[in-house]
Order: structure tokens, then C-alpha cells, then sequence
């Protein structure tokens, strides 16, 4: 089922004002309209989509699918007994962009579109520079939750944050909230070609559609099978890290680290974490780095070099 999320309540919604909760219907559905129905004499009462309760005969209903409201309830709960945690060993990372691309093809979002970027970071003059991915730091006090009017966005239990398109109404509060920039404005729908049966899930969170915000998802998806996200399997220097707090183990699929060992031995630490965010993502410092930042500025598309012309250290830029 390809579902088209309801364009026009969004726009409705964006009309009256970011301070307008959001009603939802689920359950049975009226069919309107239908002259070739007989009478079954029971009456029951529903509410409306306007919020009116009416009587109708019994046999006026009919049951909606509900297939899509039950992925957008699960991925509310989230996996139980789980705390998820990502470790990105900045000294591994010689921007590859390989996490970028795997997540562009898995969440159907165009070339200009990132949900993990690559910053290009220089912490004095004296040190050499390092590549840092950034993909959503899926915070423990998440800011973009707080200001969100219509709960689209949730933290899960499990430490996931996620956006339910479905409710999304374009207000972008949770851009001006997000302290790290991890949030995209869908300024139109998707390029890819959307397949006829695809059923919307918040936990994948494709299509992206024109007008609602799109993030990092942790690859909830995947998770829910025992896979690791996408960035992690398409990384080829091994630098980004997923697992489990409760375990106290993260892994990049070939190699496996204890946590709070691997912190504690190796300086880890969050990015901006004087903010109170409380972020799941931790870096490991770019010490003993394994690849040289020109290196790999080399190989980049030109439309990309442009992009890092006016940020990062000096050898950036030329
Ligand atoms: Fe929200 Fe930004 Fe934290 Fe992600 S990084 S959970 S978008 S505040």
C-alpha cells in the first residue's frame, strides 16, 4: 500500500498555528455515501472526524486498515530492555562518506539530503584535523521532543527518538531545538521512485514527505531484526561502533568493544554534552588517526569540496 500521508490536514494545521494540538481518529471507519446498504435495525455510536458523536446503523460500518497504525504504535514502544548507544572512533574515520550514501538509499533521501553528516573539525592550530560524522545524537533530554506541539516526536525507552511523519506538521520547532543541527526540512518528496506496497513505518520512516522534518532513526528497523544501522555495516574503516548499554558491549560488526571499558580506556566523550542533552552517541578522540585528512578531501566530488570551502581548518580550504 502506497500511503500518501494526508498533505491537507498538515497544511490546515500549519494555517491556524503551531499552538494547535492534533486530534486523531483510529478504529472503525463510516462509510459515507453508500446508498446499497440494508438496514441491520442496531444502532451504534461513533465519533466523527469533525468531533461530533453521531448514531448510525451497525451496518454502516466497516473496519479501516489499520496496518499502518499498528507500525506507528509499535514503534512507539520501542525494544524492550534495551538502552542503544553508538561509538564513533574519530581516529578511523577518513570520510569514506560510505554511511551517508548506505543512509541516503535506505531512507530514499535525495543527494543533498544527509541525516549523518561529515564535519570537518580542527581542535587547535597545532593539531591535525579529523573527519566527524554527526548523525542524531538520539539524546536522553531531547530538546526537539520538548518543543514538538503535536507529539510527532518521541523518545522511546529504549533511547530512540523518532518522528512519526503522520503527525509532523512542518512547525520545524524541532530544528530550532536540536542544539546539533541533526534535523532536515523535507522541502519536497522524494526523487526515488516509492514502491507500490510500501507501508509507512516511523521505525524506517520513508517516504520522506514535502513539508515534514526527517532525522537519523538508529535504523529502528533494522534493529527490531538483530541488524546493525546501515551506516555502521557500509563503514569500511570499521570507525562506527552500535550497541547496547545494558549489555555494555558495541560492535562494527567485526570487531567488539565493552562499553564502559573502551570509555574509560580511551577518553570517550559526547559532543556538547555541557548542554544537559545527554546524548547516545559517544566519539572516541582522533588519536593514532589511521587515515590523513587531505587524503581524503582528495577524493572528493567536486560539488562536495565546494560545500567544505568555507568550514573546517585551513588545509580544507585549498
Ligand atoms: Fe533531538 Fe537533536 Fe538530540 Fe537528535 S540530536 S535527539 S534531533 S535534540
Amino acid at each position: 500500500m502506497n500511503e500518501k500521508p494526508d498533505n491537507s490536514r498538515r497544511k490546515f494545521l500549519r494555517k491556524l498555528g503551531a499552538g494547535v494540538g492534533a486530534a486523531s481518529v483510529a478504529g472503525a471507519g463510516l462509510l459515507a455515501g453508500s446508498n446499497a446498504i440494508a438496514s441491520s435495525g442496531e444502532k451504534v455510536k461513533v465519533l466523527t472526524a469533525e468531533g461530533k458523536l453521531v448514531e448510525v446503523d451497525k451496518s454502516a460500518l466497516s473496519d479501516v486498515k489499520v496496518a499502518t497504525d499498528e507500525k506507528r504504535e509499535k514503534a512507539r514502544i520501542g525494544l524492550p530492555g534495551r538502552k542503544f548507544v553508538m561509538v564513533v572512533d574519530l581516529a578511523r574515520c577518513g570520510n569514506a562518506r560510505k554511511c551517508i550514501d548506505a543512509c541516503q538509499e535506505g531512507h530514499m533521501l535525495s543527494k543533498d539530503h544527509e541525516w549523518i553528516k561529515l564535519y570537518a573539525l580542527q581542535d587547535s592550530e597545532h593539531t591535525a584535523p579529523y573527519w566527524m560524522p554527526r548523525p542524531c545524537f538520539h539524546c536522553d533530554n531531547p530538546l526537539c521532543v520538548s518543543v514538538c506541539p503535536v507529539g510527532a516526536t518521541y523518545k522511546r525507552d529504549d533511547g530512540i527518538v523518532l518522528v512519526d511523519t503522520k503527525r509532523c506538521i512542518g512547525c520545524k520547532f524541532c530544528m530550532t531545538g536540536c542544539p546539533y543541527s541533526a534535523r532536515q526540512f523535507h522541502w519536497g518528496d522524494p526523487e526515488v521512485e516509492v514502491p507500490e506496497d510500501h507501508v509507512y513505518d516511523p521505525e524506517l520512516n520513508t517516504p520522506p514527505v514535502e513539508g515534514t522534518v526527517g532525522k537519523c532513526v538508529f535504523c529502528a528497523d533494522r534493529l527490531r531484526k538483530n541488524q546493525l544501522p546501515r551506516c555502521v555495516k557500509a563503514c569500511p574503516m570499521g570507525a562506527l561502533f552500535f550497541g547496547d548499554l545494558v549489555e555494555d558491549v558495541v560492535t562494527n560488526g567485526a570487531e567488539s568493544l565493552r562499553f564502559t571499558q573502551t570509555m574509560e580506556a580511551r577518553s570517550g566523550y559526547r559532543f556538547m554534552e555541557q548542554l544537559g542533552t545527554h546524548p547516545s552517541v559517544y566519539f572516541l578522540p582522533p588519536v593514532d588517526r589511521m587515515f590523513d585528512y587531505q587524503g581524503a578531501m582528495d577524493g572528493l566530488e567536486d560539488s562536495i569540496k565546494e560545500r567544505y570551502k568555507n568550514v573546517g581548518p585551513r588545509e580544507a580550504k585549498k
